[in-house]
């Protein structure tokens, strides 16, 4: 068993890379892509860990982009080694645009009557800080009783305190990683794709842009769900990815590994046909 999807404090996740590939060990998983969003320092900084207890750590990132005004997420996974200095640079510079909504997001609040500060969101975000730890803040502080509150009310498309990133398009992402040695996958499309009669037709127009997987495998999914995205990547002749999307207590109710109730197994054969393709 594989794990192709988590992430770590570096992100939106509460293990730290060290506990995270302390866990992945302990589980006997054959291999575990570390994805925090839009930053590689997880996976660098678990890295020495992973060499030490002989667990196969892949170099991984999850971006958030826009496609036809929506947030989707895109996988990418650097198999052969770690990714080029450029790409690393590019990286950095999108995070700014995570800072800076993260101001005005701030900004929105306190305008709302909500008593927050950026500190407050860096100290318990660490580095880069993204809309889960504001969900945690709003909870400390009873402005909401659950994160899915913070998100409905606040933070959210159609919450009152919304701020829209300045993203890179889907498109530009999917090329970015494709051409710096990157395979690119669509992260759980069930988010944005619902409609399956033009989900194909999308992907397709993905594909012409150098797209060459899809999650087959997650957590968010049901045992038809991933037969029916298992049957398109065949089709389609796309590569599969899969793991289980795991936060840590920031879903608490996802396994590393397993999933929602052992919803997820991901074979390690999938890993083996993208180490080939890489
Ligand atoms: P950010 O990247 O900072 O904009 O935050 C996006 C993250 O917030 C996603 O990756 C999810 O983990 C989480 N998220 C987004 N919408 C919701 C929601 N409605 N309920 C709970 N978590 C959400
Ligand atoms: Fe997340
Ligand atoms: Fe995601
Ligand atoms: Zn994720």
């Amino acid at each position: 068993m594989i794990d192709l999807h988590t992430h770590t404090t570096e992100s939106d996740g509460t293990f730290t890379p060290q506990e995270l590939v302390g866990a992945a060990a302990d589980l006997g998983l054959e291999a575990l892509a570390i994805t925090d969003h839009d930053t590689f320092l997880g996976y660098d900084t678990a890295l020495p860990s992973a060499q030490e207890r002989g667990l196969d750590l892949i170099c991984g990132i999850e971006l958030s982009t826009k496609f036809r005004h929506q947030s989707v997420h895109l996988l990418g996974y650097f198999l052969k080694g770690d990714p080029p200095e450029d790409f690393r640079q590019w990286i950095t510079s999108t995070q700014k645009t995570r800072h800076q909504r993260n101001e005005e997001l701030v900004r929105k609040l306190q305008a709302c009557g909500v008593n927050i500060d950026l500190a407050e969101v860096y100290d318990i975000g660490g580095r880069l800080p993204g809309r889960p730890h504001f969900a945690s803040l709003l909870i400390a502080k009873k402005y909401v009783s659950s994160r899915q509150q913070a998100f409905d009310e606040y933070l959210s498309e159609s919450g009152k305190c919304f701020v829209s990133r300045d993203e890179h398009s889907l498109e530009e992402c999917i090329q970015r990683l494709e051409s710096s040695g990157g395979i690119a996958s669509l992260a759980h499309p069930i988010r944005f794709l619902r409609d399956s009669a033009t989900a194909e037709e999308t992907i397709r127009h993905l594909m012409d842009t150098g797209l060459r997987a899809i999650e087959v495998h997650h957590s968010d999914y049901t045992s038809m769900d991933t037969q029916s995205y298992l049957e398109m990547s065949q089709r389609l002749k796309l590569l599969s990815t899969g793991g289980s999307d795991f936060h840590g207590a920031n879903k608490p109710m996802v396994s590393l590994g397993t999933g929602k109730q052992g919803n997820v197994c991901v074979p390690k054969v999938l890993l083996d046909e993208l180490r080939q393709q890489a």
